[in-house]
């Protein structure tokens, strides 16, 4: 028997490693492992566990529409693979690749663990289209600026063919099991209130895109963060709509995701360390009654606060205002960028850790391709650009003309001044 291994790739149409394991000749036991070294961190109603469990259950039905079904597991992945592989005779375990530091490591301690029982371990790229080396400069290293690794990106892209992974055709190689569909109570976990917004993709939205996505109040972004980062859809059938449009701007959107994927693949060390080191020399105020505010979205600028109140409200945050935000938290506040980050990882439903170090990273100007550090956002201004009428920033700040919503817990010029002084003693 074989093992398919679920992970980021919650779906069964065209899934790489799903597919080639049920081409593989032998029945397949699809698993999917809840691991107790990430659950452990979490909330009991986390919003993404639920989400898991959401798309485990469509597979779940999907399979017993064909009298089969998914085995869950609890536990951390070795011990789980120890019982497992001790109670069936396995040929080889596939699986599709996961590139964060985390993950490499778990992946490289079960091959040796696999290894020791003649297991083959068998991995595929799924959630990408292009991974690890697979884009780089002429001298094969890694590209740290956006725009060349796009314009590679998508020379590369028209040399190759895009595969639709049909493994949805191959679900009768399943085998039959006795293994059980963990619920989310069994997993010690309750149904989050929060409710995640369908994806948009229609025509309309992508053709649309360059000129409404800045504007939060419009809400003309796809939503697709969490699909992605979950594997609830294919990459590959996204890129494919992408294309569709004469307009590259959501495109190119895509391969932002991709471009930070392989920043954290070839520079891992940056999930905790500053891209260039000499950020690392910043000295944070760190001011904990100041970050809580911020948190809280109480900080007196109105855009900040409303971004932070959609975020800890509905697990969501437009691109515009989580650049607003976390620059703001860097630079008018001095506190370190890690901090914001672990904040946004804790909240956010589409938390993926290249993109969010990525760009905390950027907003801290400490990233690649980062923004010099002295541009720094004005919040007020940001309004009149963005949010000139204040549909969005009324919409989670009600008390906003009232006597009830605070003053700005820093002056914007003082709070300038004093981040270009830092910085400059730290950066020269
Ligand atoms: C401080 C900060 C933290 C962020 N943290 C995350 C994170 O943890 N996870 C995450 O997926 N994105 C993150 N982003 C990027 C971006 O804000 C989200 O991808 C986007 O807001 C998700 O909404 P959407 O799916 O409607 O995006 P759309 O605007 O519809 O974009 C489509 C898809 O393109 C990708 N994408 C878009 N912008 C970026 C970007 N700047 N970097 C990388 N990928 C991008 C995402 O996969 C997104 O789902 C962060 C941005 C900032 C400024």
């Amino acid at each position: 028997m074989n093992i398919f291994w679920f992970r980021r790739d919650l779906r069964l149409e065209d899934n790489t490693g799903l597919f080639h394991a049920l081409n593989s000749g032998e029945e397949v036991l699809p698993i999917f492992i809840f691991d107790d070294s990430i659950l452990s961190q979490l909330p009991k109603d986390d919003a993404r566990v639920t989400f898991i469990h959401q798309q485990l259950e469509k597979i779940q039905s999907q399979l017993q529409s064909i009298g089969k079904s998914l085995a869950i597991f609890h536990g951390t992945p070795f011990e789980v693979y120890k019982k497992l592989v001790s109670e069936n005779e396995v040929k080889s375990i596939y699986t599709n690749h996961d590139y964060e530091p985390y993950a490499r490591k778990r992946d490289l301690d079960l091959y040796h663990l696999f290894k020791e029982h003649n297991i083959e371990f068998k991995t595929s790229k799924d959630q990408v289209i292009f991974e690890k080396s697979e884009i780089v400069k002429d001298d094969g290293t890694p590209y740290v600026v956006y725009t060349p690794y796009s314009n590679k990106w998508k020379t590369v892209f028209k040399s190759i063919e895009l595969i639709n992974y049909k493994s949805e055709d191959y679900l009768s190689k399943i085998a039959l099991h006795s293994y059980p569909f963990l619920s989310l109570s069994d997993i010690g976990f309750e149904k989050s209130e929060i409710q995640v917004s369908n994806y948009d993709i229609s025509n309309n939205l992508i053709d649309n895109y360059e000129a409404t996505r800045n504007f939060p109040a419009l809400n003309k972004t796809s939503y697709l963060g969490i699909y992605l980062r979950f594997g609830a859809v294919s990459v590959r059938k996204m890129v494919s709509k992408a294309l569709e449009s004469k307009n590259e701007t959501f495109l190119k959107e895509l391969i932002w995701r991709e471009f930070f994927m392989q920043i954290l693949w070839h520079f891992p060390h940056t999930n905790k360390s500053s891209f260039r080191p000499k950020y690392d020399a910043i000295k944070w105020e760190n001011n904990e009654i100041l970050f809580k505010k911020w948190c809280e979205g109480k900080t007196g600028y109105p855009f900040v606060d409303a971004g932070m109140r959609e975020l800890n409200k509905t697990g969501h945050m437009h691109n515009r205002v989580r650049m607003i935000t976390a620059s703001f938290l860097c630079k008018h506040l001095l506190i370190d960028w890690r901090w914001g980050e672990t904040y946004f990882a804790t909240k956010l439903l589409d938390y993926e850790q290249a993109s969010n170090v990525g760009n905390w990273q950027w907003a801290a100007g400490s990233g690649v391709d980062a923004a010099p550090y002295f541009r720094i956002f004005n919040p007020t201004e940001q309004i009149k650009k963005f949010d000139k009428e204040l549909k969005y920033i009324k919409k989670w700040i009600p008390e906003l003309e009232t006597l009830h919503y605070p003053t700005p817990i820093v002056d914007h010029k003082e709070a300038r001044e004093r981040c270009l002084r830092v910085y400059k003693e730290a950066v020269g």
